[in-house]
């Protein structure tokens, strides 16, 4: 969705390459003092002194991982920012830098580019990270759009996935299943928009939902969260294809089974009521819908009671020994076998 597109367009050909990347690049200047040069030579230079790095990236493309029809072009550049500093998060470390590469096609013009910065610049701002490269081309058709992040983590303060053992507790933060049924919200406004443009629609029941779909917050209060209270996650992860693959890569790697209880998934009431108005069970959701951006630990079981009580976290199961498998136990115990239905672009678009 391009919001502006009432008012004025200039297109992509009048400011060419450079006079586009020096527009769209020109507010953002560098804070930390990590960053030593960051846009504007033949690459950044950065200066962690003696932390470990860590690099994570992600490619979204038009059709495939988002639909303009309803997504808001400053939505776009603040959830792709999400997304990349959720995957250092989930490293236990301090998202520093992100570089921004897109291709775009000559049907956005140069104002559309100007809000996808905007909701570059937003998260960047409000996440302390500076933007310190790209790179800018031209596509057939679409936009792509590359995030990479960077950050940093003491050598003995990275968590990985693959350090949980059998009886650790399996801890998660927020509540999951929202940003899918906010993509079903505006999945089905967008075929009611379709069959009668003139219709308005009434979304403010489904505020949280499509607020949760459109403009995700990545978790950068868990790690000096469990920092304060002494707490070293075991493994982590965080939940980006829906609750049982995440589960389901944290025991792979970790060697371990678990046991997830069915009454502990922390559900919004938004999310119960959508469930029930769509006819969808909601822990079918929470296991297999995607794009949370929570993330999902594990602790030693001697750790309890410095995370009981806390708001932000919830023990939602258990780690077993790897024979016992991977299961969920359901409210009426019953112990079903944990499957990835993770909600995957690949599956979809294979049908
Ligand atoms: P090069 O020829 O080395 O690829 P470019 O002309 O593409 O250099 O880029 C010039 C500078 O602008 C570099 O610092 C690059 O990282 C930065 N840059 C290019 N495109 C983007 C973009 N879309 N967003 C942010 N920075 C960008
Ligand atoms: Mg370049």
């Amino acid at each position: 969705m391009f919001e502006n597109s009432q008012e004025s367009r200039t297109n992509l050909s009048e400011l060419g390459e450079f006079g586009l990347i020096d527009h769209l690049t020109k507010n953002f200047s560098p804070k930390l003092e990590s960053t030593i040069k960051a846009i504007g030579d033949d690459a950044a230079v950065l200066n962690f002194e003696n932390k470990q790095t860590l690099v994570s990236t992600d490619l979204l493309i038009e059709g495939v991982h988002f639909d303009l029809a309803y997504m808001p072009l400053k939505h776009l550049g603040y959830k792709a920012v999400m997304v990349n500093l959720s995957d250092i998060y989930a490293m236990n470390g301090t998202a520093t830098q992100v570089t921004i590469s897109i291709a775009v096609s000559n049907r956005f013009p140069v104002e559309a580019l100007e809000e996808l910065y905007a909701g570059i610049q937003l998260a960047a701002k409000l996440y302390n990270v500076d933007v310190i490269g790209g790179d800018t081309t031209s596509s057939t058709s679409g936009l792509m759009l590359s995030v990479t992040a960077l950050g940093v983590a003491e050598k003995d303060e990275v968590v990985y996935r693959d350090g949980a053992k059998p009886n650790d507790l399996l801890v998660l933060t927020g509540d999951l299943g929202a940003a899918y049924m906010g993509l079903q919200v505006l999945e089905r406004e967008k075929e009611v928009f379709k069959a009668n443009p003139n219709a308005q629609p009434d979304l403010d029941q489904y505020t949280y939902l499509i607020e949760r779909q459109l403009k995700p917050e990545a978790r950068k209060d868990i790690a000096p969260l469990l920092k304060d209270l002494d707490v070293k996650p075991t493994s982590m992860i965080d939940i980006s294809d829906g609750l049982s693959s995440e589960i389901i890569h944290l025991c792979k790697n970790s060697k371990v089974g678990a046991n997830l209880f069915e009454e502990k998934i922390p559900l919004d009431p938004a999310v119960i009521s959508v469930c029930e108005e769509f006819e969808i069970d909601s822990t079918m959701i929470a296991l297999s819908g995607g794009e949370d951006y929570e993330l999902l630990f594990t602790i030693s079981q001697d750790d309890y009671d410095k995370i009981k009580g806390n708001p932000h976290l919830t023990v939602i199961g258990h780690m077993t020994e790897e024979n016992e498998g991977m299961h969920l136990v359901t409210r009426a115990n019953q112990k079903l076998p944990l499957i990835a239905r993770g909600w995957n672009s690949m599956e979809e678009k294979e049908d």
